[in-house]
C-alpha cells in the first residue's frame, strides 16, 4: 500500500474552511486504490478505473422501432392514401433482404433489419389490410420508425468515463457494446472504531451513565453504500496510549482510519493526542456545523479522520468530508452531492466562516415550487432529527442570515450516498 509522509500537507492554522479541506484532499492524496478486472455484474457501484470506448454503433444496425411494414417514403402518393402489395416478412435476427424496385411493403417487427432501400416503419396500428395489400394513410414523415445504426452510440464514443460510479445503467451501456468485463478500483479498505467510556454495544444492558453505541452503524453503513469495505473494529476505552496502539495497528492493511468521539478540546478527548503520539494532525476543526471538531492526519502512513461525538455531526461529516476524501482515495471523481433548490419557510442566522448544514423536510407548496421546511430541533445529538427530515440544506460560509421565501439548496438524504 502507499505510504504518505507525515507532512504530505503543510498547513499551520487550526480552523479550516471545508473548501481548503477539500482542496488539501484532493490536491495533495493520492488514488490509492489499485486496479481490478471484474465480470460486469460485480462492477455494480464500483468506480471505473478506464475511459471504456464502443467497440460498435449502437445499435449496430437500421432497423424498426415498432411492429409494422417497412417501405420506402418515395413509393407514397403525398396527398392521398397509398395502396402497397405485402412482400416478405422480416422477424429481429433475421437477415435483411433488398426492397427490390417494384413498390411494395415489407412485414416487420421491432429491433428487426430494415430492408436493405426501405427507410419509413408505419406502425401495424396505423395501416388497413386488405388481402395482401395494405392501405397507408398520408403523412407520414420520411424515416419515420426506424432507428439508425449508430444514433445512440457511434463507434469510438466513450459509454463510461474513469472514475464514474458504475450504475446498472451503465452496465447495460457496456453491455450493448460488447463489454463483458470491466477494469475498476479495488474496494477501499476503512477501518471503523467509536470511542468513549460510556459507551455500550446495542443488545447489551447500560449500566449507569452508558449508551448504545449508535454512530457505528451509521458509519459502517455509510461506508458501505459509498463503496468501502469495512473493517467493524469496536468501542476503543477513552485512553490516549490504548488509541494510539489500536490506530497504529490498523494502519498497516487499511486505507483510511475513521474513529467517532473524543476530538473535541476537552479533558475526556483523547484522539488528537493519540494521533499526534504516532503520526501528525493535518486539521483538527473545520468550518463546519455541525460538525465542528473533525481531525485528519496521518497515522503510519495511512489518512485518519476522527469524526467528532454527537451523532447529526458524525452525519453531516461523513458525507461532507470523509465522502469527497475516500472519492479521492478510490479514483472516483470528487464531485458535490446532489442538490436541488427549494424555497426556505423558516429564519436563520448564523456566523460567517462556518458552513451550516440545516436539517429540513421537503414539501410542495400551494404554488407548486418546493419548499424547505426545518427540523423544529437543532441539538447535534438529535438523531430524530436525521430520520424525521429529508435532507439537508447547506448554508455557505459567507451566509448570515435566512429568510422566509430565500432559495435553499438541499441535499436530499437519499441522493448522497
Ligand atoms: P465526545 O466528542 O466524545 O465528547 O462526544 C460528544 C457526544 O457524542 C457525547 O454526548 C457522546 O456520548 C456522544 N457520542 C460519542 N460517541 C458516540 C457513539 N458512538 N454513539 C452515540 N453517541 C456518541
Ligand atoms: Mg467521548
Amino acid at each position: 500500500m502507499a505510504q504518505l509522509t507525515d507532512d504530505c500537507f503543510a498547513f499551520g492554522g487550526q480552523l479550516m474552511s471545508v473548501d481548503d479541506a477539500l482542496a488539501l484532499i484532493t490536491e495533495r492524496l493520492p488514488i490509492l486504490a489499485g486496479l481490478e478486472r471484474v465480470p460486469l455484474l460485480e462492477a455494480d457501484g464500483r468506480v471505473a478505473a478506464e475511459d471504456v470506448v464502443a467497440g460498435i454503433d449502437l445499435p449496430p444496425f437500421d432497423n424498426s422501432a415498432v411492429d409494422g411494414y417497412a417501405v420506402r417514403h418515395a413509393d407514397l402518393t403525398p396527398e392521398g392514401v397509398t395502396r402497397l402489395p405485402v412482400e416478405g416478412r422480416i422477424a429481429a435476427g433475421d437477415d435483411a433482404p433488398e426492397l427490390g424496385h417494384v413498390p411494395r411493403a415489407v412485414r416487420i417487427f421491432t429491433g428487426a433489419r430494415m430492408p436493405i432501400g426501405a427507410d419509413t416503419v408505419f406502425m401495424q396500428e396505423d395501416v388497413t389490410v386488405e388481402a395482401g395489400t395494405i392501405v397507408l394513410p398520408p403523412g407520414l414523415k420520411q424515416g419515420a420508425n426506424r432507428r439508425l445504426a449508430g444514433e445512440d452510440i457511434a463507434e469510438g464514443d466513450i459509454v463510461v468515463g474513469q472514475g464514474q460510479r458504475l450504475s446498472p445503467q451503465d452496465l447495460a451501456l457496456a453491455a450493448a457494446t460488447g463489454r463483458s468485463w470491466l477494469d475498476v478500483r479495488r474496494r477501499l479498505r476503512v477501518a471503523v472504531f467509536s470511542t468513549g467510556n460510556e459507551l455500550a454495544e446495542p443488545g447489551e444492558t447500560l449500566a449507569q451513565g452508558a449508551i448504545h453505541d449508535s454512530n457505528r452503524v451509521m458509519v459502517v453503513a455509510l461506508l458501505k453504500r459509498l463503496g468501502a469495505q469495512v473493517s467493524d473494529l469496536g468501542i476503543l476505552r477513552d485512553d490516549r496510549t490504548l488509541l494510539a496502539a489500536r490506530l497504529a495497528d490498523a494502519a498497516s492493511g487499511h486505507d483510511l482510519l475513521l474513529t467517532s468521539g473524543g476530538v473535541s478540546t476537552g479533558e475526556e478527548d483523547h484522539v488528537k493526542p493519540a494521533v499526534e503520539s504516532v503520526g501528525s494532525l493535518v486539521f483538527w476543526r473545520l468550518g463546519i456545523k455541525p460538525g465542528r471538531p473533525v481531525a485528519m492526519g496521518i497515522v503510519k502512513g495511512t489518512p485518519f479522520v476522527g469524526l467528532p461525538g454527537n451523532p447529526v455531526a458524525v452525519y453531516v461529516t461523513l458525507l461532507m468530508v470523509v465522502r469527497p476524501l475516500l472519492a479521492r482515495l478510490g479514483g472516483e471523481r470528487v464531485v458535490a452531492p446532489f442538490s436541488l433548490p427549494a424555497r426556505s419557510t423558516f429564519s436563520y442566522g448564523k456566523k460567517t466562516g462556518r458552513r451550516e448544514f440545516v436539517r429540513v423536510g421537503l414539501r410542495r407548496a400551494s404554488d407548486g415550487v418546493l419548499e424547505a421546511v426545518k427540523f423544529p430541533r437543532d441539538g447535534a445529538g438529535v438523531l430524530t432529527s436525521l430520520t424525521g427530515s429529508d435532507g439537508l440544506a447547506v448554508l455557505g460560509d459567507d451566509v448570515t442570515r435566512v429568510a422566509p421565501g430565500d432559495m435553499v439548496e438541499v441535499h436530499p438524504h437519499g441522493m448522497m450516498y
